[in-house]
């Protein structure tokens, strides 16, 4: 049952449902092309980005399949130097933890080996910087590594932030520039005559809105109202991570982010400045389930001591669990659906950290002229739209009819 709805209390130009990192950055972008914004979420700055390692991994995540995903990877990676800079500014002087690091991945046998060559053979082919080199040139850059280590790829444009400081100057920033933050979940979508416009909270208070923007992550498919048609196609992908902390006397333990697949699953150890190390992560299909399991640190504990042996020495801080937000082909869902007035901004998957700067400004662009620019078109929530046309007078909400 739908609580009572009291009558709109704020009208602002944009709503934006969930304050992650994606709702954050486009509250922000578009309250600077001039937009009254309101964002909606129970915890700020919170979501997937209190777990995430933060790795800014375009080259090093290249996939088969993945490559126009590729491209705007690239692009947000180009972007974020001055990115950092403008919102450590907006933020007040905050420390996003940017750090030019550059990344490793190594192989630790004959099989990793050559999954590794292929992956330097298909960075090759799409003129990705990165340069093979030797077990013992990969130890001479990384003397922590474990002795067996066979091979690697040195990437030095793959680099790494802080997302927890991140989201933190996110809030800031918004707070700062005049967006209007809620911290409250929303219930449900309104629509009224055929468009969306605004939300009821979970307190029962409606907020109006000209455009609505479901920022919402993993749960971007479970707001109420919305209809059928338009709901985010995107579902939890489960990620477990651990955080180490490097003594002072055993600095600098690793100087980039190393990464390695070990029996088929992914394991990177992502050095902070400040002497955390983030060791992630599993990747596990178990819906909203965000439980740590033993089996889950054990196994990453097992192919990071594999990498790297020494990190068993280290005190070992914090374990958690996070849902990076999936959609149908792991890439981002952004702009119109078709229910006019509402937005997506979901669907970030492994990436979401890495392509924040660039949904920020494509974002911004869609809600100030309409339109997708050019970078953004192949990412428009319409390619998952089924072929039979659907007219707006047959918008029904989801899970109603
Ligand atoms: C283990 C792990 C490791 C990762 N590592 C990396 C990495 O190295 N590099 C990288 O680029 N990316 C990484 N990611 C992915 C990245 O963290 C996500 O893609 C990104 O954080 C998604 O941000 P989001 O804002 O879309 O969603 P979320 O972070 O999930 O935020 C959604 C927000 O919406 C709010 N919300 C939900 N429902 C409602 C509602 N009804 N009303 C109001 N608010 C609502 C929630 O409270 C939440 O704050 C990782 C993710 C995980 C889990």
């Amino acid at each position: 049952m739908h609580p009572r709805t009291t009558g709109p209390r704020t009208t602002s130009d944009v709503l934006v449902v969930g304050g992650g990192i994606i709702g954050l950055v486009t509250a922000w972008r578009a309250t600077q092309r001039g937009l009254r914004v309101a964002v909606v979420d129970p915890e700020p700055g919170g979501g997937a980005a209190r777990v995430a390692a933060g790795m800014l991994a375009a080259v090093t995540e290249l996939h088969y399949g993945e490559e126009t995903l590729l491209g705007l990877n690239l692009l947000s990676a180009c972007r974020y130097p001055d990115f950092v800079a403008e919102l450590q500014e907006a933020a007040g002087g905050a420390d996003v933890g940017y750090r030019a690091c550059g990344t490793l991945a190594v192989a630790l046998d004959a099989d990793d080996r050559a999954h590794l060559r292929e992956l330097h053979a298909l960075q090759q082919r799409s003129g990705l910087e990165s340069e093979w080199l030797t077990g013992r040139e990969c130890r001479r850059l990384e003397p922590m590594l474990a002795p067996g280590v066979r091979g690697g790829l040195r990437v030095d444009g793959d680099h790494q932030v802080d997302p927890r400081r991140l989201a933190a100057a996110l809030v800031a920033a918004c707070e700062r520039s005049g967006v209007l933050v809620h911290r409250t979940g929303a219930e449900r979508l309104v629509v009224a005559g055929d468009r969306a416009a605004g939300v009821v909270l979970e307190d029962g208070t409606e907020l109006a809105a000209g455009q609505v923007v479901l920022a919402a992550g993993s749960l971007s498919g479970r707001l109420g109202g919305v209809p059928a048609e338009a709901v985010a196609p995107v579902r939890p992908v489960k990620g477990q991570v651990l955080r180490l902390s490097v003594p002072r006397a055993y600095a600098p333990f690793l100087s980039r982010t190393v990464r390695a697949v070990v029996r088929g699953s992914q394991v990177y150890l992502v050095p902070r400045e400040n002497g955390e190390l983030v060791v992630g992560a599993t990747s596990e299909e178990l819906g909203w389930d965000t439980t740590v399991t033993a089996g889950g640190v054990y196994e990453l504990l097992r192919d990071a001591h594999e990498l790297v042996p020494g990190i068993t020495e280290l005190p070992l801080t914090e374990t958690r669990a996070g849902l990076r937000p999936g959609s149908p082909d792991n890439a981002p869902l952004l702009g119109p659906t078709v229910l006019p007035g509402l937005h997506l901004a979901t669907g970030h998957y492994r990436n979401g950290v890495l392509l924040t700067p660039v949904t920020g400004d494509v974002m911004a662009t869609v809600l100030t002229t309409g339109e997708l620019p050019e970078e953004a078109r192949a990412f428009t929530p319409a390619r998952f739209r089924s072929p039979s046309p659907s007219t707006s007078s047959s918008l029904s909400p989801a899970g109603v009819s």
